[in-house]
């Protein structure tokens, strides 16, 4: 049995087989062979080569037919490559002096090449790095298959194990079929755990060397409690995480027992809990999990979701679905939030250098006028037919603020000469996600209808960590003193100018941070669904004053772990069986 240990981002435990899903630019791992069956990997190596001549030969006459000569022509450079000495030989080699498997010697020749090509500094040469890379995918398909590398293939339930999982590829898959994600990269509030959380499905982020530990078709247990990964476990481990499992499962039912009760303290203050979405499809679960709404439609998955940007008419398809299916409930739709980790810089035509600090969200959209107004169109449309508020992520200056403003009432405009209908008191908001917007809430609640704290993204810019880096995931703290300051800042504004103010943040999920965030002052939590009727137990287990004093004492202390272990411990004691009934740390 081997233990790897990883940062929990959604509870549950599964219990399935390994599915390895390969990054394009993979690493293969380093395998290493007997000698006596070096004879094999020759064999695998010769019949993988063959194949992949075999296929570029039909993609060259057929692209020779439908594209004319000069397209086929890079095919049949493909094909020269393949048969030539100079590139196989060092392969066979490769097999022969280290020992090892043939499609790592395929990866690490190609991997070699690819270096050479790119070093060489001009252009011409830079471009060969892709058919280098082209190549070596191609064969590696013909060796262990391609069957491994899409999530769409997964054809059998299984915990799916990755170097990272881009939001696409989450939104692409067969849902049904995952019990659980692992994945190498990744931090506390990264789009695989959000997606995980959405889905109910367990995932463990930022275990290090997990695609290429694991084999598929191991047995593996994940635990998205404590992020334990156990491989190949014993019959004892198993039956223990069997009957956790099945407490857990206990715990769930009995949660559902609060559906139609109100999310009201001991001491009769009222929280607001809304659900945050990716998809339409959401909403019923959100209704059944006590959701009183959406408090945060995360619409880039529109585009996340599909190779193209969406026409007017998808988005307004989305979000009337939206409306249809809330009943009158309300929906709170942010424009799209691209960019960042949010969007493959693979797709972008000039990857940037510091994408998290780049063009993204609100950014974005003001540099792509006609995208922007497009969804202004369809979500103002939207408006028409039920209660739909509109809200702008990651605005750092009032004036920016002001302008998208600008482009709504334009979009507005527009509408209205077309004779179309629309909500024209429609509420705007903003997420208060930077740090900058935080610190001058105040001038912000002049202009914005209500704010909506986007804790996932303030803690990362108030404390430069990258959300999505395991490296430094144990930096990212919500309860870290600065990061605290600012949400009371935020509300202290919002509640002085008389505007709503939610947070949608991962946090407000959280037991732990949840409870302090209502200390905080917070009176409205957005969260997946799958948090709310947990959320909704721990506020009618606990008083304002209780939650007050809790977060008083959070902001006096000075360490982010004394904060966390202190906010994990109090909530431990009130809510034990979402700690699989420990009261206590073992
Ligand atoms: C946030 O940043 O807290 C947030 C809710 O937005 P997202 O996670 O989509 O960036
Ligand atoms: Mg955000």
């Amino acid at each position: 049995m081997i233990l790897l240990k990883g940062i929990a981002v959604s509870p549950g435990i599964a219990i399935g087989e390994a599915f390895i899903l390969d990054d394009q630019r993979r690493r293969i791992p380093r395998r290493t062979v007997p000698q006596t069956l070096l004879p094999r990997e020759h064999q695998r190596l010769d019949t993988a080569l063959a194949a992949s001549i075999k296929e570029l030969s039909s993609v060259r006459q057929r692209t020779n037919d439908e594209l004319g000569q000069e397209a086929a022509k890079i095919f049949a450079f493909h094909i020269g490559m393949l048969s030539d000495p100079s590139l196989t030989k060092p392969m066979h080699a490769l097999i022969d002096s280290d020992l090892v498997t043939a499609e790592y010697a395929v990866f690490a020749t190609f991997q070699q090449l690819a270096e050479r090509f790119a070093g060489l500094g001009d252009a011409a040469f830079k471009t060969k790095v892709d058919d280098v890379y082209d190549l070596s995918i191609r064969l590696l398909k013909h060796l262990i298959g391609e069957h491994a590398s899409k999530l769409a293939n997964l054809k059998h339930r299984a915990i799916v194990l990755a170097r990272d999982l881009t939001p696409s590829q989450a939104a692409a898959f067969n849902k049904s079929h995952v019990l659980a994600f692992v994945t190498e990269a990744g931090g506390r509030t990264g789009h695989t755990g959000i997606f995980a959380r959405a889905l109910q499905i367990p995932a463990v982020v930022a275990v290090p060397d997990a695609t290429s530990v694991v084999t598929e078709g191991t047995p593996v247990i994940v635990d998205g409690e404590t992020g334990t990964i156990l491989l190949n476990p014993d019959d004892r481990t198993l039956r223990m995480y069997q009957a956790r499992a099945e407490r857990r499962r206990l715990f769930n039912i009995s949660l559902s027992d609060l559906r139609d009760l109100p999310a009201v303290t001991k001491d009769g203050a009222a929280i607001e809990l809304m659900g945050n979405i990716e998809f339409p499809e959401e909403i019923p679960s959100v209704i059944g999990s006590g959701g009183l709404g959406v408090g945060l439609y995360r619409t880039e998955y529109l585009y996340l979701a599909s190779d193209a940007e969406p026409t007017e008419e998808q988005h307004f398809e989305a979000y009337s679905r939206c409306v249809e299916l809330l009943e009158g409930r309300p929906l709170t739709i942010r424009t799209m939030d691209l960019g960042a980790d949010k969007y493959t810089q693979e797709r972008a035509e000039n990857p940037e250098r510091n994408p998290m600090m780049g063009c993204r969200s609100i950014r974005y959209c003001l540099q792509n006028q006609p995208m922007f107004k497009r969804q202004l169109r369809a979500i103002l449309r939207a408006s028409a037919l039920g209660p739909v508020r509109v809200m702008f992520p990651l605005v750092t200056t009032p004036a920016e603020f002001r302008r998208a403003r600008f482009f709504l009432n334009d979009v507005m405009e527009d509408l209205r000469e077309e004779g179309l209908t629309y909500d024209p008191n429609i509420k705007v908001g903003m997420m208060v996600e930077v740090p900058a917007a935080a610190l001058i809430a105040d001038l912000f609640a002049e202009q914005a209808d209500f704010f909506s704290i986007g804790t996932n993204d303030l803690v990362q810019y108030t404390l430069a960590v990258d959300r999505t880096n395991e490296l430094v995931a144990g930096m990212y703290n919500p309860a870290n003193p600065a990061v605290v300051q600012l949400i009371k800042n935020t509300v202290q504004a919002a509640n002085k100018a008389g505007i709503p103010v939610s947070c949608c943040g991962e946090s407000a999920g959280e037991l732990d941070t949840a409870l302090l965030l209502i200390g905080l002052g917070l009176r409205s939590l957005s969260a997946s669904h799958a948090s709310l009727p947990a959320v909704k137990r721990m506020i009618r287990s606990v008083t304002i004053q209780h939650c007050e004093q809790v977060a008083q004492k959070v902001a006096r202390l000075d360490s982010d772990v004394a904060a966390s272990t202190y906010l994990r411990d109090v909530t431990r004691k009130i809510i034990p069986e979402a700690f699989d009934g420990r009261a206590v740390e073992d």
